[in-house]
């Protein structure tokens, strides 16, 4: 099942994707999945971002060949940090290349969308507390990552989030995805999620008992090696096996 977040007619709602279908829930996905009667052509509304978390929380050198081409050693606990809810950007909305940067690169990333509230979870019981998966862009303004040292302003830009198309939930095994990154339809990065170095399971249990994992929230599980350095103009497509692609354009800030 396709779960997307929308608007029509100045509305938000939430929707399974039916083919070129949308039918429309009556809560949020997190409460439950019932449809009434209103569904919407897929090519007249606007696909948001699938969920609103109140925070990303991504990893750092969670793939060994994204280490190395770092010059990094693979981590021995998972490397965590934040993404603010206000980076977050659905998809075909602008990336905004913010003026403070000289190098902004993509990375394509597998997205756990949480589906309930979730702390002290055991990694025997982690999936049951995701509600699917979905395509992340961890956008990075790399130059002001080396000279900060921390993350916060690299990686916290607004628009630095794309998340989407949708929240996919019938994937049996997040740890045997290939995920891809296209510059202007060129391959630029292609991994599989069984090279990380922390898997799914691993990564909600640890991140689980250090804060409190709200529904909605995303963990960004790192990237493959191949990041790259985008410019305003080029469009960067995030691709995820069993989901779908994320495709969005780099803009200049005003
Ligand atoms: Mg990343």
């Amino acid at each position: 099942m396709k779960i997307v977040r929308f608007t029509e007619a100045g509305r938000t709602a939430y929707g399974i994707l039916d083919g070129e279908q949308i039918k429309a829930l009556w809560t949020t996905p997190f409460e439950g999945l019932a449809t009434g009667w209103e569904v919407h052509a897929l090519g007249e509304v606007e696909l948001l971002a699938p969920c609103e978390p109140t925070k990303i929380v991504a990893l750092g050198l969670n793939y060994r060949d994204h280490a190395v081409e770092f010059g990094r050693e693979a981590p021995d606990e998972p490397l965590i940090f934040l993404k603010p809810g206000t980076s977050v950007i659905g998809p075909e909305a602008e990336i905004i290349y913010p003026r403070m940067s000289r190098r902004v690169d993509y990375e394509a990333e597998l997205g756990v969308v949480i589906g309930k509230t979730a702390r002290h979870v055991t990694e025997a019981e982690a999936l049951d507390y995701v509600l699917g998966y979905t395509c992340v862009n961890d956008v990075t303004a790399r130059d002001l990552q080396k000279k900060d040292g921390l993350f916060t302003r690299a990686k916290g830009f607004d628009t630095f989030a794309p998340l989407g198309p949708w929240i996919e939930t019938e994937i049996a095994d997040p740890d045997n995805l290939t995920v891809e990154a296209y510059l202007n339809g060129e391959r630029r990065q292609h991994g599989n999620t069984r090279d990380m170095v922390f898997g799914v399971r691993r990564l909600i249990s640890f991140i689980s008992e250090i804060m409190t994992l709200l529904p909605g929230d995303v963990i960004a599980t790192g990237t493959p090696s191949g990041v790259g350095p985008m410019r305003v103009g080029d469009v960067v497509e995030v691709r995820l096996e069993g989901v779908g692609a994320l495709r969005n354009r780099v803009a200049a800030e005003k």
